[in-house]
């Protein structure tokens, strides 16, 4: 997954190798090159720092206490801090209305609509669960053909209202249909833009007032890297979302959203997309994603 990060890391942490004990300078040596590591990966400057400086103060002092390598020490502090800044746990998702509802939001070519299908899968699949989705992107027809295939694939109903423009009415009388006919999740697909505008933060900010989801989900292209970070933040402001979707981890991504992302709007990545089908998503375990930065 982040090769290049991995490599990065192991060659820093190699640096301990064959020094009895940690000491200020060979600690200074190797959280220079994992902080250079870091920011090659696309990770914001001051959550580099912030890091490195951690790292720093437990390594000095639990030096002391451990029999383990002073390699094998740097690695264990590095990977206890990149879980905890992770998030820690795995965040669930909240399922407990009636129907729950689940907002998708994010950028245009973010993966939402994908994502919207897998986890419709998911929850029928692995939760038990009778979900219907919602194709609420009325600007674009091939958005809604696109959901329709997703449906028809897995054997979920989509509800679309053609000709009708306001998303948030559609999202309202889809709520109204899932009660009426025994849906216990409501996926509600929506809009997204090239760019964050007002326009898109208004149309999504509306719909969430009108629907009050249980969950709102952001969905975020992991190879877009510091500005992943950045459409996070403003969707944050404007949604207070739940939770975080990073797609697209199957590719040649440097990892910088998947560590930074928690700790600048302080809200757990809850699902990865890993690939196209319908079945590439995985629930995000800070210790597993933390196991394959360290390669
Ligand atoms: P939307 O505009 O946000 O609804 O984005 P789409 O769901 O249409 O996804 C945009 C493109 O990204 C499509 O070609 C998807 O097949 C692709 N895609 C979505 N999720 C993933 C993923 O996890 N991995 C890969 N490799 N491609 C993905």
């Amino acid at each position: 997954m982040f090769d290049n990060l991995s490599d990065k890391l192991d060659k820093a942490f190699h640096i301990l190798k064959g020094h009895g004990k940690i000491t200020e300078v060979n600690v200074a040596d190797t959280l220079k090159e994992v902080r250079r590591a870091l920011l090659d990966a696309d990770v914001n400057f001051k959550i580099a720092k912030d890091f490195t400086n951690r790292v720093k103060e437990k390594a000095l002092g639990q030096d002391v206490l451990t029999n383990l390598q002073p390699g094998q020490l740097m690695v264990k502090i590095v990977k206890d801090e990149l879980i905890e800044l992770m998030g820690g746990e795995a965040a669930g998702i909240n399922l407990s209305g009636n129907p729950s509802v689940i907002l998708m939001s994010g950028l245009q070519g973010s993966g939402k609509t994908t994502f919207s299908g897998k986890l419709a899968n998911f929850l029928k699949s692995k939760k038990s669960k009778n979900p219907l989705l919602v194709a609420c992107d009325v600007y674009r027809p091939a958005a809604i053909n696109q959901l329709h295939v997703v449906g028809e694939q897995l054997g979920v109903e989509v509800y679309s209202e053609a000709g009708n423009m306001n998303p948030v009415e559609i999202a309202q009388n889809a709520i109204k249909h899932a009660k009426a006919n025994g849906f216990n999740v409501v996926i509600v697909d929506t809009a997204g833009r090239l760019a964050v505008d007002e326009e898109m933060m208004n149309e999504i900010a509306n719909i969430h007032k009108a629907i009050q989801p249980q969950e709102t989900l952001f969905v975020v292209d992991a190879m877009t890297g510091q500005d992943a970070v950045n459409t996070a933040k403003a969707f944050n402001d404007r949604l207070n979302f739940d939770g975080v979707i990073l797609t697209k981890l199957d590719g040649d991504t440097r990892g910088g959203a998947a560590i930074s992302i928690k700790s600048v709007v302080n809200k757990p990545i809850k699902f990865i997309g890993t690939g196209e089908k319908m079945d590439a998503i995985d629930v995000f375990y800070p210790n597993r994603m933390a196991d394959r930065i360290l390669g």
